[in-house]
């Protein structure tokens, strides 16, 4: 789960990661009250979407007069950012965080995140901050600077202080800049445990005209495993820029992700989800999604994804593949045929069930009089799949 900048600017704050004074508004009215609240006499105006690149698209723009922060929240508000990293549909914009100016001297790049191969959290850092730092690290590697803390260091300590002083050198910051990282790189680092975060990010992490250290842009990826121990961050979910599927699937407890591909996948178990869409693609198809209905599946699971995937116009067949092991299988075929009743089909639907009750769930769908076609085998079922994929 992501948080927008706002939010992830809220905590920065609490853990004593510097941020402009800003406020967030939704209405044009509210951007001008914003200003006078603010003070001065030119603003940062963000859109709030969960996406970067926003900067290059006029999602990000400085003004010098209050009726020009009143045009551009009229401009932005109700509007769907496109970046480079939202996809074309691009993201609603329903808030903006109108912030005060900051004169930038220099940008870094700042963040922390799980290593995955080390098991350890990594702190990246970089001069050329600002930018896609994915293309820097690509083209430069030497220009990414890395550092570890062990997971098990007791938080307090968990940065040393020839940590911050290594990766302070290497940005080029001097005494009190390096002071101010360590906070920094203190205040991420107690923030990342306490919030269970996969990725903190400042970018970028700005030195001022003043030479004081401040993170104008501000970036938390949560892990979802832990989020029932973070009921507090949970509730900042913001649904409006999430997969409308992806969304929908999560409330009905199942696990599902959109792809590009034709071939609706309906399976129990995340193993023999993964197995499917290999045998899609081995039969020259394409999956339009991952879908684990879990595995105790029940009929109403079924039904709700079956659901799910039909509201996919991408998708030109359905392929159930279903283990029945701590499952049965006529409580599923009980689930297809309500899911298909219910929105009628309008795309060929394959099904294999195996295990516990299979004859009899196969059996039911031969006699529903429903266009469901079986199958008895796995690769069976992927190949008449992408066939009625391919011949619709
Ligand atoms: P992103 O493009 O979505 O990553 O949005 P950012 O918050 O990183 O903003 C993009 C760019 O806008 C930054 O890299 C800065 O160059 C610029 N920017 C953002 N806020 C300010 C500001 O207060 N003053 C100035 N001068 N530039 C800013
Ligand atoms: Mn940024």
């Amino acid at each position: 789960m992501n948080l927008h900048e706002y939010q992830s600017k809220q905590l920065f704050r609490q853990y004593g990661i510097p941020v402009p004074r800003g406020m967030t508004v939704a209405t044009p009215e509210a951007t001008a009250a914003a200003c006078c609240a603010l003070g001065g006499a030119s603003w940062v105006v963000k859109a709030q979407v969960h996406t970067g690149g926003r900067g290059k698209v006029g999602g990000v723009v400085q003004v010098d007069s209050q009726a020009r922060a009143v045009a551009e929240a009229q401009r932005l508000l109700g509007s769907r950012l496109v970046t480079h990293q939202s996809g074309p549909a691009g993201l609603p914009v329903g808030t903006l965080l109108v912030e005060e100016p900051t004169a930038i001297a220099r940008e870094l790049y700042l963040s922390v995140l799980v290593e995955r191969e080390s098991r350890q959290v990594l702190f990246m850092a970089s001069a050329a901050g600002g930018i896609d730092i994915e293309a820097v690290a690509t083209a430069n590697p030497e220009q990414v600077l890395l550092t570890r803390v062990h997971p098990a260091a007791p938080i307090t300590d968990g940065v040393q202080p020839f940590q911050v002083r290594r990766l302070g050198f290497g940005l080029g910051l001097t005494g009190d800049q390096i002071k101010a990282l360590g906070q920094i790189m203190a205040g991420l680092y107690r923030l990342f445990m306490a919030c269970d975060a996969n990725l903190v990010e400042i970018n970028p992490l700005v030195v001022t005209a003043r030479g004081e250290l401040i993170a104008l842009d501000a970036k938390i990826n949560l892990d979802d495993n832990a989020l029932f121990r973070q009921p507090h961050l949970e509730a900042q979910r913001d649904l409006s820029q999430e997969d409308a599927r992806e969304a929908a699937a999560l409330a009905h407890g199942l696990k599902y992700i959109s792809l590009d591909g034709s071939i609706g996948c309906m399976v129990n178990g995340a193993g023999l989800a993964m197995a499917t869409m290999d045998l899609v693609q081995i039969h020259g198809g394409a999956p339009a999604n991952f879908l684990d209905v879990g595995g105790a599946a029940t009929a109403e699971r079924v039904a709700e994804g079956f659901l799910l995937i039909l509201s996919d116009p991408k998708v030109r067949a359905v392929l159930v593949n279903i283990f029945g092991g701590i499952v049965r299988c006529d409580l599923i075929a009980d689930g297809i045929m309500q899911a298909v009743c219910r929105v009628g089909v309008r795309v060929p639907v394959v099904v294999r069930l195996e295990g516990t009750n299979a004859p009899l769930g196969l059996r039911m769908l031969a006699e529903s009089g429903l266009a469901v076609r079986t199958a008895s085998s796995l690769s069976e079922a992927a190949d008449l799949a992408v066939a009625a994929a391919v011949t619709r």
